[in-house]
């Protein structure tokens, strides 16, 4: 099965001993397409040097809302002085997180709305990271109302994108309605292992709503090991079991599956160089 692995951190300190034989083990896995995003400058800079050493990955460069509070002036400038670089196809990853509320909401909120506008100015769509707490919604439903206020869905952001989605909801989770919404603002939504946790049943039918040319998966590594990886650490390669999921509930082959996610992935990330 031909895989992509829309957000994948090699870019981690846990990655550190073996992030050759990583990258070489998620390629023989049929993995194809690696994004590696920065959460704060020294991980963006670290993305950016992966793709120096495996031409085939892409970075991304912005910083984490449970960073949002820690950027210091010089390094968000580095951070956009990155985000230039034609190795970096996106912007993040970014967004809001009301569930474990590592930095302070108003600096989640300064610290999205820069990242936005970074990426309305590059071009290169942002990565959001979303979480509320079990059963609430109101991180998603300020993320979205954030890329209204940003003109992500209206004439301006598609100046600044083109046919590309402005932004990728990754690692989905939320209520089916939500979806539904980002679906119709144009997004592209990700999926990582994290459909295969009690509380975050509503995947199996967000999964079904996302157009083909926007649906992708990931793994989020080393985090969120699907059941069958070894929960220690998450890899690109472990990205086949969730797109196995998502074959399942979209009722289609792993084959044709494998196919529209090479094309999402190169539709969603403008990817200057070639492969
Ligand atoms: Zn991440």
């Amino acid at each position: 099965m031909r895989l992509v692995d829309s957000h994948g951190h090699l870019n981690a300190d846990r990655f550190d001993a073996d992030v050759d034989l990583v990258v070489g083990g998620a390629r023989l896995a049929g993995v194809e397409r690696i994004l590696v995003p920065g959460w704060n400058a020294h991980s963006s800079e670290r993305a950016l040097a992966l793709t120096g050493r495996h031409a085939w990955l892409d970075a991304a460069v912005g910083v984490h809302p449970h960073d949002a509070a820690k950027v210091t002036t010089g390094e968000w400038a580095d951070i956009e002085t990155w985000a230039r670089d034609e190795r970096v196809v996106a912007i993040g990853e970014t967004g809001l997180d009301s569930d474990r509320m590592f930095s302070p909401w108003e600096s989640q909120l300064d610290n999205l709305r820069r990242n936005l506008s970074l990426a309305m100015a590059t071009g290169k769509p942002a990565i959001l990271h979303c979480r509320s707490k079990a059963g609430e919604r109101d991180a998603q439903d300020a993320l979205l109302s954030e890329l209204r206020a940003a003109g992500f869905d209206g004439p301006a952001g598609r100046v600044a994108f083109g046919d590309r989605p402005p932004a990728v909801v990754h690692s989905f989770s939320g209520p089916v309605d939500y979806a539904r919404e980002a679906v119709s603002m144009g997004l592209a939504v990700s999926f990582s292992g994290l459909v295969f946790r009690r509380g975050e049943e509503a995947s199996a039918e967000a999964v079904k709503l996302v157009p083909d040319e926007r649906l992708l998966v990931e793994t989020d590594a080393p985090f969120l090991s699907p059941p069958g990886a070894p929960r220690s650490r998450n890899e690109p390669a472990w990205v086949s079991i969730t797109a196995g999921w998502v074959a399942a509930r979209r009722g289609v082959p792993d084959e044709v599956l494998g196919a529209w996610l090479i094309s999402a992935y190169d539709a969603t990330f403008p990817r200057a160089r070639p492969r």
